[in-house]
């Protein structure tokens, strides 16, 4: 699968990222470089590298601004995900949407992904075989956008993206680090675990002004 995702990549013009060796991201990335937007969306809208693609409606790339110093990153589309092709839509999305107002911010003014872009059947965890198949693409959105820190949401995205088995519970409420940049990654609870266990909204609260901190500091 490894050889067959590199050799597809490399078809298509695009570098190979890969996460657990923590390569450098290319530091030459030019923000908002449309050709390399449009190479990818296309890429991925195409894609057929593992088995999701079978069942998808679409692809899920992901939404927001292209500068965004704040990256958003769960796991993978819902059902209402996949018919809309939009990511954390519906009640999560909605919560979602509340949670970062709360802190002042506005869904438009950061970028949203998940580490797969199509939908796992029966909303079941990806696989690992999955999300190092779609992994590359997430790290050529990160590299495009340049985030000055991450949120990482919910157990799947948190310990995939720290290459770790820690509970969530443990990697939340403090700064972890993302990759040879070393960027500010924050964790906290997916908001479909939060609709289940609303009592877990303070802290998730206290999570994003963990991110406002990060985030001044970062300026
Ligand atoms: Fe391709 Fe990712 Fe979809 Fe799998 S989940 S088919 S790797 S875009």
């Amino acid at each position: 699968m490894s050889a067959d995702r590199d050799r597809y990549l490399a078809d298509m013009g695009l570098p190979i990222w890969v996460l657990r060796q923590r390569q450098a991201l290319d530091p030459t990335a030019v923000k908002n470089n449309k050709k390399t937007w449009s190479q990818l969306i296309a890429t991925v809208d195409q894609c057929t590298l593992c088995s999701l693609h079978r069942s998808r409606t679409q692809t899920v790339f992901g939404v927001g601004r292209r500068d965004a110093d704040l990256l958003i990153i769960g796991e993978a589309p819902g059902a209402e995900e996949d018919r809309k092709g939009e990511p954390f839509v519906g009640r999560a999305g909605q919560l979602l949407d509340a949670m970062l107002a709360s802190v002042g911010f506005i869904r438009n003014d950061v970028y949203i992904a998940n580490i797969l872009k199509c939908r796992p059947p029966n909303n079941r965890d990806p696989r690992n075989e999955e999300a190092t198949a779609c992994t590359p693409y997430l790290e050529q959105q990160l590299s495009l956008i340049q985030p000055k820190v991450i949120l990482a949401l919910g157990r799947i995205a948190a310990q995939w993206l720290l290459q770790c088995d820690t509970p969530i519970g443990r990697l939340r409420g403090s700064v972890n680090q993302f990759g040879v940049q070393e960027i500010p990654l924050i964790v906290s609870y997916h908001p479909a675990y939060l609709l289940r266990s609303p009592l877990a909204k303070a802290k998730s609260w206290e999570d994003l002004i963990l991110v406002k901190q990060a985030l001044r500091k970062e300026k």
